[in-house]
This record gives C-alpha cells, sequence and structure tokens, in this order.
C-alpha cells in the first residue's frame, strides 16, 4: 500500500467525467487500498480516485468516528439511483481543496448502486454523514465539486484564490 498525491484545485483533471471500471483485478484493488490509506492519512472520509488523478469510477468511505472500528467501504461504478425528497445541510469539505469549508443543502437520504470488490452488484441505504459523503464522492466521478452547491459568487472566490495561490507556487 502506498499513499498517494492528492490532486487539489485548480487542476482541470477535477473536471473529468471518470470512466467506468470494466475490469475488477489486483491493480483495482491495489488501487482502492492505496486510495484508503491516502484518505486515512489526509485525514478525511471519503476519496474518489479522480482526487489522485486516476480518472475511474471508484470511491471509497470510511465514516467510522474515531473511537469505532474502522469501516471501509470500497465502491465501484457508484450511482445514486434514488435521493429523498427531504434535504439536510452539512458543513462539507474536500481534500481536493485543503482548509476550505461550505454548506451544501442535498437530499437527506439516498441509495447507492455500485459493484464490491469481488464484482458483486450491491445497494447501500445511507443517512446522515454517510449520505452526504457519497453524494459528495458520486459528485467527483461526473467531476462535479462541492463548491459547485454552493453560490456562483463564492465559488468563483475560492476558485480565484486557489488559482492565485497556484501562480503563486509556479512562480517561486
Ligand atoms: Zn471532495
Amino acid at each position: 500500500m502506498a499513499i498517494r498525491d492528492i490532486i487539489t484545485l485548480p487542476d482541470p483533471r477535477l473536471r473529468l467525467e471518470s470512466t467506468p471500471v470494466g475490469k475488477i483485478d489486483e491493480a483495482l484493488r491495489a488501487l482502492m487500498d492505496d486510495m484508503l490509506q491516502t484518505m486515512y492519512d489526509a485525514p478525511g472520509i471519503g476519496l474518489a480516485a479522480i482526487q489522485v488523478a486516476v480518472a475511474k469510477r471508484v470511491v471509497v468511505v470510511d465514516v467510522a468516528r474515531e473511537e469505532e472500528e474502522p469501516n471501509p467501504i470500497r465502491l465501484i461504478n457508484p450511482e445514486i439511483v434514488w435521493t429523498s425528497e427531504e434535504t439536510s445541510t452539512h458543513e462539507e469539505g474536500c481534500l481536493s481543496i485543503p482548509e476550505f469549508y461550505g454548506d451544501v443543502e442535498r437530499p437527506a437520504r439516498c441509495r447507492v448502486a455500485y459493484l464490491d470488490d469481488t464484482g458483486e452488484r450491491r445497494e447501500m441505504d445511507c443517512e446522515g454523514l454517510l449520505a452526504t459523503v457519497v453524494q459528495h464522492e458520486v459528485d467527483h466521478t461526473n467531476g462535479v465539486l462541492f463548491i459547485d452547491h454552493l453560490s456562483k459568487l463564492k465559488r468563483d472566490r475560492i476558485v480565484k484564490k486557489f488559482s492565485k495561490a497556484k501562480k503563486r507556487e509556479s512562480a517561486a
């Protein structure tokens, strides 16, 4: 297992639509192990493959609290197949948009269909924090970031801030 580099705003790859996984093999399982290690190291509670520059529809999630046993969830080709009408608002952050947080309103509950790491098709009902994280990560597989759910004003401000920082970095 290895910790991989997480790409950050304004890296254009974050806007890619990831491609579905065809074959679940050792390389894919190794990728998911790396993603989990990278996520725990960050630390974070969800990570999509595109955040480590792999444009595949793969997501890992673990919303276990610190005092609980780790509960890693690996989602291959995840798809939100149902959302509740009821919404809830959580403060979200993103490992690809470091140190920025914003309130995002999303469906309070959702159902995600996916393949597990043996290739079996499964569905999972999500609520609370898990529902938020799963929707956030599935957004990543479609090139969507949580800042897209904020007002245009807020989004433009944060994109500008990260673009400026990037310029300073490359000038240095
Ligand atoms: Zn994210």
